[in-house]
């Protein structure tokens, strides 16, 4: 389609204090589109989602959501135009309960699913909602944290590695989230080194290298560049 990109980033340079972690990274993300960040560890990719969400301060190039530019402006205005990132640490508060962790943080944007529309997509959550934080299992916590997000009324979600260090049967619940939240019209860019499982739910991938996008491949490419893929991955 010839819609205008909901997200681009061009020539990103990032910095932690002396170290220049970002070469001029380049990605457009389409309305509606489900974008992985492919590559291995410490390739940028996180550091990548952290600058668009501007938690990484130190940044340069050009970062534009629906059109306007971001760099400059601070995590929450960032959050406040419809933005929004689920760490990989899944930032959830571990001594409040399900329900509890949905009414922080309150409401950003209009538009912020209800605690009912969220349970709607969560069935699990609406069972364990009184369920402390600490008892969640790891796919109820990752759950969770992306439920949070979903609360703000962002239109366009970034996720951290949501798959890291769950069974293969969350793996693939959290796998048809994701083609659900697509399906309601969210954008999503999604970090994974869980090639396998970024295959079954993205549009298009973007193959991050030491601080470089090296690569970009549609869903149609996939099953004809597998042995390209592992060389980027190592795997
Ligand atoms: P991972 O999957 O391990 O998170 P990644 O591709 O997301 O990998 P980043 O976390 O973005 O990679 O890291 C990019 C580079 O920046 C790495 O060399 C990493 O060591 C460095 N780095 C990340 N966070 C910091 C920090 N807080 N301070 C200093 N250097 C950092």
């Amino acid at each position: 389609t010839s819609a205008a990109p909901l997200l681009t980033v061009r020539d990103l340079n990032a910095w932690y204090g002396e170290s220049h972690v970002l070469h001029g990274i380049n990605v457009d993300v389409n309305p509606g589109e489900v974008v992985t960040l492919l590559g291995r560890n410490g390739a940028g990719k996180t550091t990548t989602l952290k600058c668009i969400m501007g938690i990484v301060r130190s940044r340069k190039g050009s970062i534009t959501f629906e059109g306007r530019e971001t760099i400059g402006m601070s995590s929450n205005q960032i959050a406040r135009a419809g933005i929004a990132f689920c760490p990989e640490e899944r930032a959830i508060f571990s001594s409040l309960d399900v329900i509890e962790n949905l009414m922080l943080p309150p409401v950003i944007k209009q538009g912020g699913m209800s605690v009912e529309e969220v349970f709607g997509l969560f069935p699990r959550l609406k069972e364990r909602g009184s369920s402390q934080g600490t008892k969640l299992s790891g796919g109820e916590q990752q759950m969770l944290a992306i439920a949070r997000i979903l609360r703000t009324g962002a239109n366009l979600l970034l996720l951290d590695e949501p798959t890291e260090g769950l069974a293969p049967v969350i793996v693939q619940q959290i796998g048809e989230i994701i083609r659900a939240l697509k399906a309601k019209g969210f954008t999503i860019v999604l970090v994974e080194q869980n090639f396998h499982f970024a295959s079954t739910v993205a549009d298009r991938h973007y193959v991050v290298e030491e601080g470089h996008v090296v690569d970009m491949l549609t869903a149609d490419d996939i099953a004809t560049s597998q042995d390209k893929l592992k060389q980027y991955l190592g795997v």
